[in-house]
Order: structure tokens, then C-alpha cells, then sequence
């Protein structure tokens, strides 16, 4: 079975994407680990995240250990990992990995265009999104959590950023697949996310 969430920044996908791999017995796969470990080999090489050809070779050389990098969510990263998933290139040289991840023995996968371009025949597609003000406020109290001052309007800004860029690049855009089922968490806790999601796909896919 495959499960596709896709949905703008800091909308609770990867929560519930975890839960419910866990709750299914299934691989989980955070597609948004794979932009952001490759924005961070550009930066650390001193590279333009808007540069094909670099991002490119960053890509293509990405080993276990740029996954494990603690540094990864910080905001100079997220904003770099959105740049080079602008890039038709560095989209390609990713997507055989996504698949085969998911046609080994199934997967929950989640990021912005599992359901449209990764797995457009996924069993089950989720639409997770929420108010910029919620998610945005929901990634603040994670840097807070890691002692990380930043003021809340700084974090709202940014988050606004990267959906306006994810959503307006001409390759593969964020965009919610006609068959996806919308959760919109502005208003839900992530156990009632959760809870809606399963039902969902008990709904689709008797387990
Ligand atoms: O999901 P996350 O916020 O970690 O993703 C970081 C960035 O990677 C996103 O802003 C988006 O530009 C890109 N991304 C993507 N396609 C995916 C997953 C992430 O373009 N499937």
C-alpha cells in the first residue's frame, strides 16, 4: 500500500505520516529530508542553491550520513532546500530513489508532490494543511523546544515564502491532486488528525 501526504511547510505531514506507518506497519519516507540534505552539501561547498549543476552533483552524491546531519530544518537550509527543488535536474535525479523506496513493500511517503508526479497511482492521497499562522506557530515552538530564539513573525514570513515558492515553480508544484482528501489541521489536534487520517484510509483500503 501506498500512502501519499503532501501539503505546504510545517502543516503536521511528517506527525502524521509517522504515526500512521507505524499504526500500518509500513516504511516511512520523509521526501523533504532528501531537498534539504541536498541544499545543505551545496551550502557546506560553498555553492548557489540556484546554481543546476551544483545542485545537481549534490544529488547524485548523497550518502547516509548527510541524512543524519542535526542541522537540516534550520531556516538558511529550508529556504536553500526549496531553491534547488525549483530545479527540473535535482527533481529527477531524486524521484527513481522515492520510487523504489515505496515499490519495495510499500511506504507512507510525505511532501508536495508524492501524490501528483511520485506515486500519481498511490492507494491513499492526503491533502495536509492547515492556517500560515498555525503552522507557522507550530514551527516556532519547535525552535523553541531546541533553544532556538526566533521571533514568530520571522517564522511566519519564511513559511509564507517557501508555499509561495513550492507552489508557483513550473516543476511540480504544490499542488492538491484532484483525488487527495483535504485534512485541514488549523483546528485539529495531531491525535485528531491522526484519527481522521486512519479513517480515511480504513475508508479506501479495508487493513
Ligand atoms: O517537507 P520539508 O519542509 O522538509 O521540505 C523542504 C523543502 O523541500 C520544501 O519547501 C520543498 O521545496 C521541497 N520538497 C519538494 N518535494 C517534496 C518534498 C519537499 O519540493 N516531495
Amino acid at each position: 500500500m501506498i500512502i501519499a501526504i503532501d501539503g505546504p511547510a510545517a502543516a503536521g505531514k511528517g506527525t502524521l505520516a509517522k504515526r500512521l506507518a507505524a499504526a500500518l506497519g509500513l516504511p516511512y519516507l520523509d521526501t523533504g529530508l532528501l531537498y534539504r540534505a541536498t541544499a545543505k552539501r551545496v551550502l557546506v561547498a560553498g555553492a548557489n542553491p540556484a546554481d543546476e549543476q551544483a545542485a545537481l552533483h549534490a544529488a547524485q552524491s548523497l550518502t547516509q550520513a548527510d541524512f543524519e546531519r542535526p542541522d537540516l530544518r534550520d531556516t538558511e537550509t529550508s529556504k536553500a532546500a526549496s531553491q534547488v527543488a525549483s530545479l527540473p535536474a535535482v527533481r529527477h535525479a531524486l524521484l527513481e530513489f522515492q520510487r523504489r523506496f515505496g515499490g519495495q513493500h510499500g511506504a507512507v511517503l510525505d511532501g508536495r508532490d508524492i501524490g501528483t508526479i511520485i506515486f500519481p497511482n498511490a492507494d491513499v492521497k492526503l491533502f495536509v494543511t492547515a492556517s500560515v499562522e498555525a503552522r507557522a506557530q507550530r514551527r516556532w515552538l519547535e525552535f523553541q523546544t531546541r533553544g532556538e530564539t526566533v521571533p514568530l513573525a520571522e517564522v511566519i514570513a519564511d513559511v509564507a515564502a517557501r508555499d509561495e515558492a513550492d507552489r508557483t515553480r513550473a516543476a511540480a508544484p504544490l499542488i492538491q491532486a484532484p483525488d487527495a482528501t483535504l485534512i485541514d489541521t488549523t483546528h485539529l489536534t495531531a491525535d485528531e488528525a491522526f484519527a481522521r487520517a486512519l479513517e480515511i484510509v480504513q475508508t479506501r483500503q479495508p487493513v
